[in-house]
C-alpha cells in the first residue's frame, strides 16, 4: 500500500511502499478514502511539542475510509461499514477518565498518526470501540475534516460556555476556526472572527460572522473592547501574539480556551489582572466519540459546511508548505479513493 511516512523531521515525507497491516483481534483494518491535513500533522512531522512521536510513523488523525477487515473481538462495527479514525485512536477505558466522559484525558491513550500509524496511507488500523461511524449520506471528504477540525472545535464551543446573548471570540480562521465559527453560531453567540490573510476574513464573512478583525492591521483587543469585550475567546492561531490578544480581548468573567499548539506556546498571564477580572484560561483537546457523532449529526442535518480542496497523497509536502503559507481556503483533504 501506497503510504506518506515521516522518517526524520528534519526532512520531507517520503513516499513509500509498505505491506497492507493485518488487524489484531480488537482491531479493524479500514481501507481509507479520504484523510484530511490538520496542521498538528505538521507539529508531527516537525517533532515540534514536548512529547515526540518515534519516526518512522505515517501520519493522519482524520482518516475515513471502509472497514475490509475485522478482528474477531470487534462488535460494534462490521465489515463494509465507514468508519473515522480520530486522534484518539483508543484509552484505557477503566481509568477516571475513561469512565466520566473525558476519555480524551486518559494517561494511557494512543494516538493516530502520533504514537500509532494514521491515515496518510491506503490502509490504516484502528480499534474497534475507538472508530467512529460516519452516517450514511455523510461525503468521506467532509467527515475527514470534522474528524479532527470538527470534533475539536465543537468541544472547545461546549467548554467555552458560548451561548444566546454572549460573545465569542474565534482566532484563527483555518481548518479549525471556520468549523468553530459555525459551531459558536449554532450555540447561539454574537460571533467575532480575527485572521491575518483577506482569503480567510471574506470566509469568515461568508460564514456568517457579525464582526470581522484583520490581526494585521487592526489592534485586536481594542477592537473586541469597543464591541463590549468576549464573554469567550477560543484560540485556533498558530501564534503567540494571537493568545495575547485573545486574553487580551474578555470581559470580566470571561474564558479563554486555548487550542492551538505552537512549538513554543506561551502565555504571559498577569495575576493581577486573571485575578481582579475573573478569568477562566482552560486548555481543551479534541472530543470524545459522543462529540464526534454529535458532528457529524449535526453535519448530515445541513447545519454546518466543510470548506475543503482534495489533494492527491503524492503532492503531501507541497500540501504542507501552502499550510504554512496560509494559503489554502480551510482545509486540504486527500482523496485516496
Ligand atoms: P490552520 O493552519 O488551518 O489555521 C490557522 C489559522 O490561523 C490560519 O487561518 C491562519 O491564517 C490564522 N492565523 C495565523 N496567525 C494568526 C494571528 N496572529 N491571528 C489570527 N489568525 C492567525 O491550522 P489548524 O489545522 O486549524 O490548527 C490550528 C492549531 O490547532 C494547530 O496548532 C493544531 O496543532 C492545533 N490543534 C489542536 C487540537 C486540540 O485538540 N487542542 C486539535 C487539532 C489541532
Ligand atoms: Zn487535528
Ligand atoms: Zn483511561
Amino acid at each position: 500500500m501506497k503510504a506518506a511516512v515521516v522518517r526524520d523531521f528534519t526532512a520531507p515525507l517520503v513516499i513509500e511502499d509498505h505491506p497492507v497491516p493485518q488487524p489484531a483481534p480488537h482491531q479493524v483494518r479500514v481501507r481509507i478514502e479520504a484523510c484530511g491535513l490538520c496542521h498538528t500533522d505538521i507539529h508531527a512531522a516537525h517533532g515540534d511539542w514536548p512529547v515526540k512521536p518515534t519516526p518512522p510513523f505515517i501520519p493522519g488523525h482524520e482518516g475515513v475510509g471502509i472497514i475490509d477487515a475485522v478482528g474477531d473481538q470487534v462488535r460494534h462495527v462490521r465489515l463494509g461499514d465507514r468508519v473515522a479514525i480520530p486522534w484518539l485512536a483508543e484509552a484505557c477505558g477503566h481509568c477516571d477518565y475513561c469512565v466520566t466522559g473525558w476519555e480524551t484525558l486518559c494517561p494511557q491513550q494512543q494516538n493516530s498518526g502520533y504514537s500509532v500509524d494514521g491515515g496518510y496511507a491506503e490502509y490504516a488500523l484502528a480499534h474497534g470501540d475507538y472508530v467512529v461511524a460516519v452516517p450514511e449520506g455523510l461525503d468521506p471528504l467532509d467527515a475527514a475534516p470534522l474528524t479532527c477540525a470538527g470534533v475539536t472545535t465543537y468541544k472547545a464551543v461546549k467548554v467555552s460556555g458560548a451561548r444566546p446573548g454572549t460573545r465569542a471570540l474565534i482566532s484563527g480562521i483555518g481548518g479549525l476556526g471556520h468549523l468553530a465559527l459555525q459551531y459558536a453560531r449554532i450555540a447561539g453567540a454574537e460571533t467575532i472572527a480575527v485572521d491575518i490573510t483577506d482569503e480567510k476574513l471574506a470566509l469568515a464573512r461568508e460564514l456568517g460572522a457579525d464582526h470581522v478583525i484583520d490581526a494585521r492591521g487592526q489592534d485586536v483587543a481594542a477592537e473586541v473592547q469597543r464591541l463590549g469585550g468576549a464573554d469567550t475567546a477560543i484560540s485556533l492561531a498558530v501564534s503567540n501574539t494571537s493568545f495575547q490578544d485573545a486574553y487580551a480581548s474578555l470581559r470580566r468573567g470571561g474564558t479563554l480556551v486555548l487550542v492551538a499548539l505552537p512549538a513554543d506556546g506561551t502565555l504571559d498571564l498577569p495575576v493581577f489582572d486573571t485575578v481582579l477580572n475573573g478569568t477562566r484560561v482552560i486548555g481543551s483537546i479534541v472530543g470524545t466519540r459522543q462529540d464526534l457523532a454529535e458532528v457529524f449529526r449535526l453535519h448530515s442535518l445541513g447545519r454546518t459546511r466543510v470548506i475543503r480542496e482534495s489533494r492527491d497523497l503524492d503532492d503531501v509536502n507541497t500540501c504542507i508548505e501552502e499550510v504554512l503559507a496560509g494559503k489554502v481556503s480551510a482545509r486540504l483533504v486527500f482523496d485516496l479513493r
